[in-house]
C-alpha cells in the first residue's frame, strides 16, 4: 500500500460515523481491506469481527485488537417543536458537545443537525460562567414540528448521532485532523499490520479482532476475546498526547511525532511486566522511537483481553493523539507508520519459543 492510499484509507476511516453499537460501516471497510489477505474469518454475537492469518504449525496465537467504535449520541425523544433530546454514548464533556454539527444516522439516510448553543445576549454574568448541562442540550435538525422530523426527515428514538467533522491533512500530510482518531488510528494499525503479516507469513496464527462497544464498557472485546482464544495480545488504541497548553506531565507523557506509546498503566490494566520489557527491548535494538504513559485514569479493550480465560499477558500500544474524545483529534503521520512497523515486528518474534517464554512465569 502506497503512502497516498494509507492516507485515503485513513482519511475514510476517520469520516465514516460508527458510535458504539453502530459500527457496521467501519466493519464492513475492515473486511473490504483484509478480505483478500485472510485464511478466515467470524462475527461475534455483538459484531466484532475476527480475522484469522492461520500458520498450520504454531502452538500459539497472538491476538490483535483495536475497536471500532466511536463517541455519539442516541435519539431519546422528539420535542413537540422537532428538537432532539439526546442520550450521550461514551465519555463527553459537556464542552465538548454543546456548538457543534452532527449527523444523524435515520432509516431513511442521514440528517445533519446542530446542538444549538444558548445566545449570551440573554445571559446574566453569572450564567456565562457556568459549564451547559448535558440534560438541557438539544439537537436542532432544522425540523418544523415532531412530525415534520418524523414524517419528512425518518427520525425515530433510538437513531444514532455522531460528530460532522471532515478528515483534513496538515503540513503536507505529516498532520492529520480528524474525529474518532479512537480508535480508528488503531484499527488502521490493524489493517497495515495484518496485510504485512499475511506477506511476510508470520511465525505464529494472528488473530485480528475490530471490536464494538469499547467506549462503553470494552463489551466486544470481552466477547471477541472469549472466542480469539488467545496466548498473548496486543491491544492498538489511541494514545493521549500530553504536549499541548493546558496539559501537563504529570497528566501524560507522550507527545505527537515521538513514536507509538507503551502504557504502564491505566486504570483499566497493568500489562504483563515480562512482555512489557520485551516491547521496550525490541524497539530499541530495532530503532523504533517509542514512548511511556503512565495515566490515571483511561480503560481499553486489552483489560478485557487480559482477564480471558486463564489469563492472558497483554501490553496496550497507542499512537499519540491530542485531543481525545471531541470532534477534532490530531495525529502524526509518522507515529502511525512507526507504530506499525513496532507491531509487525513484535508479532514476526513471536516464535513458541518466545511466547511461551513470554507467557511463563518463571
Ligand atoms: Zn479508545
Amino acid at each position: 500500500m502506497t503512502s497516498d492510499d494509507f492516507e485515503k484509507l485513513l482519511e475514510e476511516l476517520t469520516n465514516v460515523g460508527g458510535p458504539s453499537g453502530f459500527e457496521e460501516p467501519v466493519r464492513l471497510i475492515v473486511e473490504r481491506e483484509l478480505a483478500p489477505v485472510i485464511d478466515g474469518r467470524e462475527i461475534d454475537g455483538l459484531g466484532s469481527s475476527i480475522s484469522t492469518l492461520n500458520n498450520g504449525t504454531s502452538r500459539y496465537r497472538v491476538l490483535l485488537t483495536a475497536h471500532m467504535d466511536e463517541l455519539g449520541l442516541l435519539v431519546k425523544r422528539i420535542t413537540p417543536e422537532g428538537f432532539l433530546k439526546f442520550q450521550p454514548i461514551g465519555g463527553w464533556l459537556p464542552q465538548a458537545i454543546i456548538g457543534q454539527r452532527w449527523i444523524v444516522k435515520t432509516h431513511k439516510g442521514e440528517i445533519n443537525g446542530i446542538t444549538g448553543i444558548k445566545t449570551i445576549h440573554v445571559m446574566s454574568p453569572k450564567e456565562r460562567g457556568e459549564v451547559f448541562d448535558i440534560d438541557g442540550m438539544f439537537i436542532d435538525v432544522g425540523a418544523t414540528s415532531d412530525e415534520d422530523a418524523r414524517n419528512r426527515l425518518g427520525i425515530r428514538p433510538g437513531d444514532a448521532v455522531y460528530p460532522d467533522s471532515k478528515f483534513k491533512a496538515l503540513e503536507g500530510g505529516s498532520r492529520f485532523i480528524g474525529k474518532a482518531w479512537d480508535d480508528r488510528v488503531g484499527v488502521a494499525v490493524l489493517i497495515q499490520v495484518m496485510k504485512g503479516l499475511a506477506e511476510a507469513k508470520a511465525p505464529i496464527t494472528v488473530v485480528g479482532a475490530a471490536t464494538v462497544q469499547e467506549e462503553i464498557g470494552l463489551r466486544g472485546a470481552q466477547t471477541s476475546g472469549y472466542l480469539a482464544e488467545a496466548d498473548i495480545a496486543i491491544n492498538l488504541e489511541s494514545g493521549v498526547a500530553g504536549d499541548y497548553p493546558s496539559i501537563s506531565l504529570d497528566e501524560a507523557q507522550e507527545e505527537i511525532g515521538g513514536g507509538p506509546s507503551i502504557f504502564f498503566h491505566d486504570s483499566s490494566m497493568i500489562p504483563n511486566t515480562k512482555f512489557r520489557d520485551f516491547v521496550v527491548d525490541l524497539a530499541e535494538r530495532e530503532n523504533i522511537p517509542i514512548q511511556f504513559n503512565v495515566l490515571s485514569g483511561y480503560g481499553q479493550d486489552g483489560s478485557a483481553i487480559q482477564r480471558t480465560r486463564g489469563g492472558v499477558p497483554v501490553v496496550n500500544i497507542g499512537v499519540p493523539t491530542r485531543y481525545l474524545h471531541s470532534h477534532q483529534g490530531l495525529v502524526a503521520r509518522s507515529d502511525i507508520e512507526e507504530c506499525v512497523r513496532l507491531v509487525t515486528k513484535i508479532v514476526m518474534s513471536f516464535t513458541d519459543d518466545v511466547v511461551e517464554n513470554l507467557r511463563s512465569f518463571d
